[in-house]
């Protein structure tokens, strides 16, 4: 083990004189309380390291210890359902957003262990060894670790046992042993290996309409949410985590004030499931690196939470990581980087930004993980901008990385239109790629419609400014019913409410049917105005409420009644054109 001893600390930034030999990205332990840190700079028998600890009261001439093995975190089945900080220690709940320096420790929680695997079994990385089944039922797989293989020669018996407890034992084609425990370390920044990336056509369903039917994102893509402050990103995480269609939510609270992340620490343990009506934390790991704790953890923060994204999706699970916020992850990124003395760029943040954005972003994925079938890690984080400018260089460089961006924006917010996704400054870019799947979900027509729908938005945008100059009664008919018809799209389609019953979470079904009845409507309207029928007779039909409030009144489980909205607008179209008709005769 290599010592060194400290020469100069500032913060958790620490210069040291080493007496053996360290390795770039080794973790190390620090002073008396032995906090955890990392070497990130060797210059001759000089080590720089990095501290995830609270520093106070180290001082020059502290020993620091090297650990032989990079930054690593434990992961194993008692992540689930707990909250931890960035080095994945075990926080306690929401008032003690607080871990002893030092501490390294698991819950002493049990788990049953199931054995599917016998003595003398030759076995590889992410052979499956057996099911660990926790109090609540939960199960999950345990694998052989990634970077192991050989002859089983131990197994334990079904039973009880601790998260440290060891359940097989292993000879390596060297003829060396190595044990395997149901705890497994791994380091943060190296990605965990996989069978094969696969291409993903299935989007993660998220039951939100502007994300789902306008901008999906792909399970196993990548999605950015920028959006200034009070825009909605932490509500709209959170609607995700509860809504989205992914087995395991990895929820990281990154540099956020504790108070705002007490909210979701509050309320998560609450929530029920929708699908199982179980505890939602039963499928949760919560990772809070609040702005009270310290910075160089946050740093890591965002490659703990990613690894244990990996973790599950190992054993064949589709995950979805929320990242809140990466803006503050680059801050700290920033500070730690100016205590280096590093050379600031871009906005002050390191050189580096761009690829340690993209090391996160890039082990998104859809998966054929080790163990065979299908896994996934979805990753989407949210932005922060100073002051809503969506020029600075973080939301920059993430739109190099990321496929769909969800654009938050400040006027809708402020208009209280939820979820402020701002639909002509947001994309999808691989959203042609989901029209099969659409299709497969009752929606054969799904590009056509979304195409149509933002087309209005757009041509709305234009009539608008068009309308500031020239007074909007005074726009042609047909392009007065183009603005009430984008207005519907808005009211009736992107708006959605987090906090509606019904509405909260939209299932493809009823999107698609949704869909389809504003398209109907658009349809009769064209077809009225062009037989001469006043755009402002089409917005005062009785049917028009109950069309816009189709959302929050319309459940999941009703779309039979969508039918008798379609019979509705039939019957009142016709009422228009007919009135029109008698009008006409009277006339002659
Ligand atoms: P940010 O994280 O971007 O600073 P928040 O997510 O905390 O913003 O949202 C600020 C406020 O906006 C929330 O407290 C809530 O009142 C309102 N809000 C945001 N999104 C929604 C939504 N989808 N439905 C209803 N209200 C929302
Ligand atoms: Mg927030």
């Amino acid at each position: 083990m290599s010592r060194a001893t400290i020469r100069w600390i500032a913060g958790p930034v620490l210069r040291a004189t080493a007496s053996g030999p360290f390795a770039m990205r080794e973790a190390v332990r620090v002073g008396d309380q032995a906090l955890l840190g990392e070497v990130v700079r060797i210059d001759g028998d000089e080590i720089v390291a990095q501290v995830y600890e609270d520093t106070t009261g180290l001082k020059p001439g502290a020993l620091v210890v090297g650990d032989l093995e990079p930054l690593a975190i434990p992961l194993g089945p008692g992540l689930l359902g707990h909250i931890f900080d960035g080095l994945l220690r075990p926080l306690a709940g929401a008032d003690a957003l607080y871990v002893e320096p030092g501490t390294r420790s698991l819950s002493s929680e049990t788990f049953t262990f199931v054995p599917r695997i016998e003595r003398g079994a030759t076995v590889r990385g992410g052979a499956i060894l057996g099911e660990l089944i926790a109090a609540s039922g939960v199960a999950q797989k345990c694998l052989v670790p990634p970077d192991a293989e050989g002859e089983i020669v131990s197994i334990v018996d079904r039973g009880e046992y601790t998260q440290d407890a060891v359940l097989a034992t292993l000879r390596t084609a060297s003829g060396g042993e190595r044990t395997v425990a149901m705890t497994q370390r791994w380091p943060v920044r190296r990605p965990r290996p996989v069978a094969a990336r696969l291409p993903s056509t299935e989007p993660l369903v998220t039951g939100q309409r502007i994300l789902d039917s306008m901008f999906p994102v792909a399970r196993g893509g990548k999605a950015a949410i920028p959006g200034g402050f009070g825009t909605g990103k932490t509500v709209l995480l959170e609607a995700l985590a509860k809504g989205c269609n992914a087995d395991v939510i990895v929820y990281l609270g990154c540099g956020e004030r504790g108070n705002e992340m007490a909210g979701v620490l509050d309320e998560f343990p609450k929530l029920d499931d929708p699908r199982t009506g179980r505890p939602l934390m039963e499928r949760t790991v919560i990772i809070a690196n609040t702005s009270n704790m310290p910075v160089a953890a946050r740093e890591a923060s965002i490659y703990s939470a990613v690894t244990v994204a990996e973790y599950f999706r190992d054993q064949g699970l589709h995950v979805a990581l929320m990242a809140d916020s990466t803006s503050r992850w680059a801050e700290a990124l920033r500070e730690v980087s100016g205590r280096f003395g590093e050379l600031p760029g871009e906005g002050g943040y390191p050189a580096y930004l761009s690829s340690r954005l993209a090391d996160f972003y890039e082990r998104a994925a859809l998966v054929e993980p080790l163990c065979g079938g299908v896994g996934s890690v979805t990753i989407i984080g949210a932005i922060s901008p100073p002051s809503g400018d969506f020029s600075e260089p973080v939301t920059s460089h993430t739109k190099r990385y990321t496929k769909a961006f969800w654009a938050l924006d400040v006027k809708r917010a402020q208009a209280r239109f939820y979820p402020a996704i701002h639909p002509l400054q947001s994309y999808a870019e691989d959203a042609r790629e989901f029209a099969p799947w659409w299709a497969a979900h009752g929606n054969d027509r799904w590009l056509a419609s979304r195409w149509r729908f933002l087309t209005l938005l757009e041509d709305e945008a234009r009539l608008e400014r068009m309308a500031r100059i020239i007074g909007k009664d005074a726009l042609p008919v047909r392009q007065q019913l183009t603005l009430f018809c984008a207005g519907l799209v808005n009211d009736a389609f992107l708006r959605q409410s987090a906090f509606s019953a019904n509405d909260r979470v939209c299932a493809p079904g009823r999107q698609a049917a949704m869909m389809r009845l504003l398209e109907k409507f658009f349809d009769l309207a064209e077809k009225a105005v062009a037989a001469g029928v006043a755009p402002a007779d089409i917005t005062q039909l009785a049917c028009v409420r109950p069309v816009q409030r189709a959302g929050e009144d319309i459940a999941d489980n009703q779309l039979a009644r969508f039918d008798e909205l379609h019979k509705r607008l039939d019957v009142e179209f016709a009422a228009l054109t007919d009135k029109l008709g008698q009008v006409d005769a009277s006339r002659r």
